[in-house]
């Protein structure tokens, strides 16, 4: 059985109760979860997991199930959790909120470059996107126009299209090194409202306000056709 993945509904959600589907050695599987699992760039949360009688796992990771099976909570051990076990699941709700508005943050900087997405990564105070370019945009300018996009408040929303809507419109596809998350032939878009609509799995801010100052970094060369923009959040 798949783990019910609550954060794609709401992304806000810092607590939930879940029931413990299996054990895998150090790893939990739940029938649902609020962590969100490494991929798409975005490292996987942490948090803890209580039991009734008020006994506490720390969550030090969270992956998918390499064998398909759902979410692995990756805990420092797994001494004492049983199998249909009732638990309250928490997340590090600060270290999460900055990926957030990090992961939203990168698709502004997506929107402001016309050139295909190679790579990317998100760190809690850090992230960056690889594009198959040929020049290296003005840090300047690109600082303030993503600022601009941020400080106008633009609203995040979801919508889900089928596989075959999302084939009949390869241009929604911006990044070449993550493919869409497909699951059950349908995909969910995520629309910076005038400004950014692609398919992405991630978690997100619900406004674009929420993401605050940003500053552009190094801008380096890496390569023919191959440009990595870094940035940063002001306040973290
Ligand atoms: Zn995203």
């Amino acid at each position: 059985m798949m783990t019910q993945e609550l954060f794609r509904e709401d992304a806000y959600a810092k607590e939930c109760v879940a029931r413990v589907v299996a054990i895998k050695e150090n790893a939990v599987l739940l029938d649902r979860t609020i962590f969100y699992p490494l991929g798409g760039g975005q490292p996987g949360d942490t948090g803890e997991l209580e039991s009734q009688d008020a006994r506490i796992w720390k969550v030090i990771d969270t992956r998918k199930d390499p064998d398909g099976e759902g979410i692995l909570h990756i805990l420092d051990s797994s001494e004492g959790l049983k199998e249909d076990m009732e638990l309250t699941l928490r997340i590090d709700w600060e270290r999460r909120y900055t990926h957030m508005r990090m992961h939203t943050c990168l698709h502004l900087l997506c929107s402001l470059i016309e050139a295909p997405v190679t790579g990317g990564n998100i760190s809690t105070d850090k992230g960056r996107l690889d594009f198959y370019l040929d020049y290296s945009p003005d840090k300047e300018d690109l600082e303030s126009r993503i600022n601009a996009l941020v400080v106008a408040g633009h609203p995040v929303s979801y919508r889900w299209i089928t596989d075959e809507e999302l084939d009949a419109q390869p241009d929604l596809v911006r990044t070449l090194s993550v493919q869409p998350p497909r699951g059950a032939g349908q995909v969910r878009l995520v629309n910076v409202d005038r400004v950014d609509l692609q398919p992405c799995g991630g978690t997100h801010v619900k406004n674009t306000a929420e993401i605050g100052p940003v500053v552009i970094g190094k801008i380096e060369n890496k390569g023919k056709g191959n440009r990595r923009i870094n940035l940063a959040l002001a306040s973290v």
